[in-house]
């Protein structure tokens, strides 16, 4: 019986031992950006961490150290924000990928915390599938919406505002100013229209980094979210896990 789950912490044999067993990982990715001045800068990747250490307790499957940095250049204005070209991010990822498939690995869950990564990811996946490697992104805020459809406001859902503040408060209440949170309504550019996507920075939208409703946040609410959510995950992975891979690859030209 392997105990550990997490990869750093474990020695080349115990990762041979899992490696022989398991085809199946977890890779938490986020993001290093500014969520207003109630959250740390570390709040995306820190999320994306705690969420799948827990899944890799819960049903042993091995987990992967966070990757921090995301796709994050709309937020740069803002101090302490990192910003990694979308080509870098995705080879980066990639090459995780192809590490762990090198030891095995065939199915990877990815545990994205930051939604300026999914579009690189979704493509990546793809991507990996053509190789031989089933690639599933799950992403907290969209499985929330949807377990707990009335816990918050559609304010309270967006960047920086109280969801993603009382999940702060839930894993690591003392990154959380909590004095410190804000409400601001999002200017709106009078480029807008039905169907056209502008490339805006949050600088063009609001002044605190914050998008909505900071201040009604909750480590109740939180706490309640990380649960659902991560038994949410632990079912998808246990589904993959048992998975044929023959069923999971792309099908033949009919
Ligand atoms: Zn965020």
């Amino acid at each position: 019986m392997i105990l550990k789950v997490l990869l750093h912490e474990m020695s080349w044999r115990e990762a041979k031992e899992y490696f022989a067993k398991n085809d199946i990982a977890i890779l938490p990715v986020g993001s290093n950006e500014e969520h207003g001045p109630a959250n740390p800068l570390g709040t995306d990747h820190l999320i994306a961490k705690g969420i799948a250490e827990e899944v890799a307790r819960r049903t042993g499957i091995l987990c992967l150290q966070v990757i921090p940095f995301g796709v994050s250049s709309h937020h740069k204005q803002f101090w302490g924000t990192i910003f990694i070209s979308p080509e870098a991010f995705k080879k980066y990822v990639k090459d995780t990928c192809l590490s762990l498939n090198y030891h095995g690995v065939r199915k990877i869950v990815i545990v994205n915390g930051h939604g300026g990564n999914l579009a690189v990811l979704t493509h990546l996946a793809r991507e990996l599938r053509e190789e031989g490697i089933f690639v599933s992104v799950f992403q907290w805020w969209p499985a929330a919406v949807k377990l707990l459809p009335d816990l918050y406001t559609t304010e309270e859902r967006r960047h920086g505002a109280a969801e993603e503040t009382s999940m702060n408060l839930a894993l690591h209440p003392h990154l959380v100013n909590k004095d410190k949170a804000v409400d601001e309504e999002p200017r709106k550019s009078p480029l807008e229209a039905e169907g056209v996507t502008l490339p805006l920075g949050t600088v063009d939208q609001t002044s605190s980094g914050v998008f909505g409703k900071g201040t009604t946040a909750s480590v109740e609410k939180g706490k309640k979210v990380f649960e659902v959510v991560v038994t949410g995950l632990v079912k998808h992975v246990k589904l993959l896990k048992k998975a044929r891979m023959e069923d999971l690859m792309p099908r033949p030209k009919v």
